[in-house]
Formats: structure tokens, sequence, C-alpha cells
């Protein structure tokens, strides 16, 4: 991802990182009326200050016919600030290209800011049909700035003076992050290099896009179908009827058919007691795109990792990993396998406990066979509900959706001794939407949290973060913040408020994680506060928060059943805290499997194509990786790093998870409402966004480094 300081840039990578489990969207194919009658420039309510108290984006006032011409005015209005820039004949200072160059696109942040939240939380075809048509102009103006070769002779020529200028640590991390950005767009290349890379984008392009394509044939493809209903013992009601709908619908009409999407594999790995029929799906599942046909993907994978070795070897790097990993936390390939190093040990060496536990079992059963991989999720299971079966309907009464918000609240005012305000008379897209200000213990306004928490069918599924509009000091102007908690929870009804299953209860604290790095936020770019900080550093306050919640003194805040207001029983936490670790030597070693794949095949320091399936075996042989285990994703179906955007990231959630732990520890360690330790994490971490480097802010929070310790603890991978 591009990352530097043009608005539509930044907001893109605002969304794509703050979104947690976010499906892809489908675009709409219905027309934009294009013609505009001729006075909606006047009226166009962003063309004015909303006027609004915080000035809140005026929701009511703005319509559909508003958004392209604003969108069009803003990229018009950047384009001028940008010429401005080139053509300033004064030589190129920090001050009239860098800092010129993050001060423009005002409009264009403003606009974007409404519009791509809109789409996630409240779109309809309309707006989708917007979003097919304004998607391209942003792209074609972000390259337009990103590939201007005049302006990149002056944001170089501020660069090579970088160290006589006497920056400021956020002064010097813009300065950097803008020319880097330049040059990972080739800015430094050659005419005829650059041809060679637009060649090498456009077969990458069309070989990511192959092995999406032949692993959606190769999932359609395969199924089991039962005829004998003896088959499926083990499994619900529902399941069974769900496989009864699909083989109708594929023409096998009064028989049964699983596939290998998840909705069907799950359950029946899990719950179906005939093992013959578990290997062949499970089989199905892990051999997908990997049959010597025409949708095999080992050919399509390893040019894939040869071009991309090209590519980054034109550009100057190593290997793909190393060009990837550069404006990341983790810097370089060898710092992730040092990390992963430390963990997997202990990850194998618990799995193979739990793979003793299952023998034991089957063993017991007088199953006389070896657990495999197919075994794994089915004797897991039996052994789950044995030693922690927790039902939901006991938890979720003291997990009211109001009282956890309260909760979440009350958490952060001990922590950062802020306040929460709701008010009712201010513009919002939708009525669900709650609207709560924010202020410091002394009255200072801080910023809006808006909180929208009920599923409906103009939003997108999932829970994330954004923002409407960010914290930044432009020209000594304070502009205040704007976030927002999007949820998908469902509505209370007429006899029972909306009550949170544990995991939904704690999603919400989550979510407040990252709406705190976006209101807490305290800097002077945009383009570095709130959450603009790398992906592998960005869930890291987010999943901080969600320890608060397991807290017997935060528990004895907010959950209470919401009939009898009595306290949830520790015994019924403990039970969820104990069940929460179960299993994590196997999700902790089938993940790292597949990120050592992902770094292995990224790492390649040569273009010479890989046999694959070789590949993947001497490197899983390597680590020692067991049988009864497979990598999450093997190679042929690994769809986050062949064609999604994970490419030598996908360590990305075990790295951040080593500071939310390790952070958490601080808290531990000195009192989890420690009023030292929050105060620094607040303003190292919190109020820091991107200004620094991730790894200085982390030390001057902590005084260290992130341990592993701590991780493997919280998931009962070490005591
Ligand atoms: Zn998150």
């Amino acid at each position: 991802m591009k990352k530097f300081t043009i608005a539509p840039l930044s907001l893109a990578l605002a969304l794509a990182i703050s979104g947690c489990n976010s499906p892809e969207q489908k675009q709409a194919n219905v027309e934009v009326q294009a013609e505009q009658p001729i006075d909606v420039a006047v009226q166009n309510p962003f063309f004015a200050p909303w006027g609004t108290p915080h000035e809140t984006p005026d929701f009511a006032k703005i319509k559909t016919e508003h958004y392209v011409p604003a969108f069009e005015k803003a990229i018009a209005e950047q384009q001028q600030e940008i010429a401005a820039i080139i053509a300033n004949q004064e030589p190129a200072t920090f001050s009239n290209t860098i800092e010129a160059m993050e001060y423009s696109g005002n409009l264009l942040d403003s606009v974007a800011g409404v519009f791509f939240n809109l789409t996630s939380a409240e779109t309809n075809d309309e707006l989708k049909a917007i979003a097919k048509k304004v998607s391209p102009m942003l792209s074609a103006h972000s390259d337009d700035i990103s590939l201007n070769a005049d302006l990149f002779k002056r944001v170089k020529a501020v660069y090579l003076q970088k160290d006589t200028l006497n920056l400021t640590t956020a002064q010097a991390k813009l300065l950097e992050d803008s020319y880097v950005g330049f040059v990972r767009n080739g800015a430094n290349l050659n005419a005829e290099q650059k041809e060679k890379i637009r060649e090498l984008n456009a077969q990458l392009a069309d070989l990511t896009l192959k092995f999406g394509d032949n692993l959606l044939a190769e999932t359609n493809a395969f199924e089991v179908v039962i005829s004998d209903k003896a088959k499926l013992s083990g499994l619900s009601e529902s399941v069974i009827a769900a496989a009864a709908a699909t083989a109708t619908e594929r023409g096998y009409e009064g028989k049964w058919v699983f596939t290998t999407h998840r909705p069907s594999i799950t359950p029946f790995t899990k719950y179906a007691d005939d093992r013959e029929l578990r290997k062949q799906l499970y089989l199905g599942y892990t051999n997908r795109a990997n049959n010597d046909n025409e949708f095999d993907n080992k050919k399509v994978l390893a040019e894939i990792a040869s071009l991309r070795v090209k590519k980054a070897q034109l550009m100057g790097y190593k290997s793909h990993a190393h060009f990837v990993l550069e404006d990341r936390v983790a810097k370089t390939p060898a710092a992730v396998y040092e990390l992963l190093n430390k963990i997997w040990p202990t990850a194998l060496e618990k799995a193979n406990v739990e793979v003793a536990d299952m023998q034991k079992l089957v063993d017991a059963e007088g199953g006389n066979f070896k657990i495999a991989a197919w075994d794994y999720p089915y004797y897991a299971e039996k052994i789950r509900k044995e030693r922690y079966a927790i039902d939901e309907e006991q938890t979720r009464p003291y997990f009211a959706l109001e009282s956890t918000l309260q909760g979440v609240f009350k958490t952060a005012q001990k922590l950062f001794g802020i306040t929460v305000k709701e008010r009712t008379d201010l513009p919002t897209y939708h009525d669900d939407v709650r609207t709560f200000e924010i202020y410091e213990a002394d009255g200072t306004y801080i910023g809006l949290f808006l909180a929208d928490h009920y599923v409906r069918p103009g939003k997108r599924g999932g829970a994330w973060m954004n923002s409407y509009r960010k914290q930044y000091n432009m020209n000594g102007v304070d502009s205040t913040p704007i976030i927002v908690n999007v949820l998908n929870y469902p509505r209370p009804t007429e006899n029972e408020p909306t009550l949170l299953t544990f995991d939904q209860a704690s999603t919400l604290f989550h979510e407040f994680g990252h709406g705190l790095h976006g209101l807490l936020s305290d800097g002077k770019y945009r383009s570095q506060t709130g959450t603009s900080t790398p992906r592998d550093f960005v869930e890291f306050p987010s999943q901080v928060m969600e320890n608060w919640m397991l807290q017997p003194e935060v528990l004895a805040m907010f959950a209470k059943h919401y009939k009898t207001g009595e306290v949830i029983p520790q015994e019924l936490v403990n039970k969820i805290q104990a069940a929460s670790k179960f299993n994590q030597g196997f999700a902790t070693t089938e993940y790292m499997a597949a990120t050592l794949l992902d770094l292995n095949w990224h790492s390649l320091e040569d273009s010479e194509i890989r046999d694959t399936a070789k590949f993947e075996q001497d490197a899983l042989k390597e680590w020692g990786l067991i049988g009864e285990i497979d990598p999450r994703y093997r190679s042929t179906y690994f769809a986050h790093i062949f064609s999604g955007g994970y490419s030598a990231g996908y360590y990305s959630y075990i790295w951040s998870d080593v500071f939310g732990s390790d952070a958490f520890a601080a808290f531990q360690e000195n009192g989890i409402f420690d009023q030292a330790t929050a105060k620094a994490f607040r303003k190292h971490i919190l109020s820091s966004g991107g200004s620094d480097d991730a790894l200085n802010l982390y030390r001057k929070f902590r005084g260290k480094d992130a341990g592993i310790d701590p991780l493997l603890r919280s998931r009962g991978l070490k005591d």
C-alpha cells in the first residue's frame, strides 16, 4: 500500500486497516444519473462549512447527487494545490513542499470521509454506483500525484538535505515516508526499468486473478454426496437440513451434499462420526487447486513468487519480503523469523500434548487408529465439550448491550480520566446511530464518538472503526476527531434488550480500543494521526482493550443480569477464560505454519521457478510441523498472500498480539488502572499515532521491547 500524505491514499489506508474481519464489498450494476441541475454546485453542502456543533457532517443536507460534483471539485482543488507546489519558484523546502503536500486535499478528505463511511455502514444501489464511478477517478488522481516526476524532484531535493533541516521526529518521519512512498512507486527508476515494472505488474495482476478464479472453481467443484442417512450421525438437524438443500441445488434431490465451503465443512469435520467421510471432505479441502487439472495453482503461484522477486530486485530490494516489510514495524524478514522462532517450539509442544490427549480418547473408545489431521477437529470438539462446555444462554443475560457499552466507557474513564456525554440533537446518517461527546476530566472537548450498533440491510458484515474526520493540527488550527464504531448486533425485541455473547461483548471493547486510538490522537499531520500506523501495529491498541473486560473488577462494574442486577458469577467467568485457552496449541501452530509458508515463499532471493509441492514439503519439514496439523492455508489455496493483499504480511496478527499481550502485562504488573501506566500508554501509544517508529513508541511506553511470555501465557501455552 502506498503510504504518503495524500488524502485519498491515507483514507483508503485507514479504511483498509481499521476494518476488522471485513468481507469484500460487491458493486452493483446501477447507472449513476450523470446530469446534474446547474444549481447543485451552489447548494452542494460539501462546499461550505457545516455550521453544526463540532462541524459534524450535516447528513440530512447531503443528497446522492452531491457526491460526484463534490469529488470532481475536490480532486481539481488538490490538483491545483499540487501544481502550485511544483510551480513554486523558491527552492524546495520542508514547508513549501512536504508540509504543503500534507496540507493539500482538504475537501477531498471531507467528501471521502463521509462517502466511504456510508458505503460501508449505510449503502444502497445509488451509492454503490457512485463508488464504481469515483473509484477509478480517485486512483487516477493518486497516481497523478505519486508518479509525478516534477513533484518527486522537489521531494528528493528536500530529502537530500534532511540531516541539516533540524526537523522534529514527526517531521523527519513525514519527510522519510513521503520520499520512500515515491521510491516504492518506482520514482528513482529509469524509463526502461519503469517499463519493465509495468510489464511485471500486468503479469502479476493476471496471475493473481487467475489464482483466485482457480481457487473459487475448485472450492465450488468439490462435493461429497451422501445417500445413506446413517452416515450423517453426529450432525445437528440444521446442518443436515442445509446439506439437503445443497443436494437439491446441485441436482441430488433426496440426498445430502457437503462441500469445502466453510459453513459446510466446518460442522462436518467437527461433528460427523463417520471417519472415512471426514477424511474425504478434509482432503478435498486441503487439495483445492492442487489436482493437476486446468484449475491447478501450483505453477501459478510459483510464477507469482518468481515475478515478485524480479520486481523487488528491480526496485533495489533483496526479496519481496524485504520490500513489503520495509514500511512495517517488523522492517525485515529476519525480525519476523526471529519472533516466530521464539513462539514456534512452545506452540508445537502444546499441540503434541493436545494430540496425546485426543489419542487417549481414541484408544479408550477402542478406535485402533492414530489421530490424523482429519480427526483433529472432531476429537478436539469432544474434549472441549467434556471439559469446557459453556451454555451461551447462561452468559448472555449478563451482557446487555447498554450495560456493556457503559462498561466500556467506565473502563476508559478510569484509565484516562475522560468523560462521555450523550447528545441526541446532532445530525446522524441513521436513527440507529448514537452520538457521544468525549471530554477531558477538566472539561476540555476531545471529540465526537458515533456508535452504530445494529445489523441492517445496507451495512456490510463484521465490526470496524473509522473516522469521519481525523484529529490533526494544520497551520495551528486544531481539527477535532469524529470517530465511529460500527457493529452488527441484533436489535432488542419487545421482551428483551440486545444481549451479547461473550465474543460480541469483547468486540465492543476491541472496537472502542481503535476508537480511543482515533479520539485521543494528539498529532500535527493527518497522515500520521490516529490509526494511521503500520498494519502490524494497528490492531495492538484494540487487542489490549479486550483484556480489561475479563477483569473481575471491571465485570463487577457492568456485567449484571439484565433482570436481577446480579453480577456475573466468578465461576462462570473462570469457565469462559479456561475455554478461551483450549486448543491454542493447534490454533497457534496451524496459523504459524501458514505464516512460515508465506515468509518462505516471499523471502526467496532468486527468481527460479520452484516446484511448489516440494518447496512446501521442505519448508514444513524444516520447521518440524507434525503430521496431525496442516498449515491453516496450504500454498495452492493461500488466497491472502497470492490473490489478496497479505503477501509477506500474514504474520501481522501474532505480531500485534505480542504487543497487545505485553502492554497489558504492564498494567497487570502495576495495577490494571494504574494512572502512571495509563498516562504513558495514552501519551506514547494512543496519542502518538504513526508520528514515530512504532518500536520507539513502544519502548517509550514500556521502557523495553515487547516480550513473548505474556502472549504465551494469554494463550495458555505457558503457565
Ligand atoms: Zn480491530
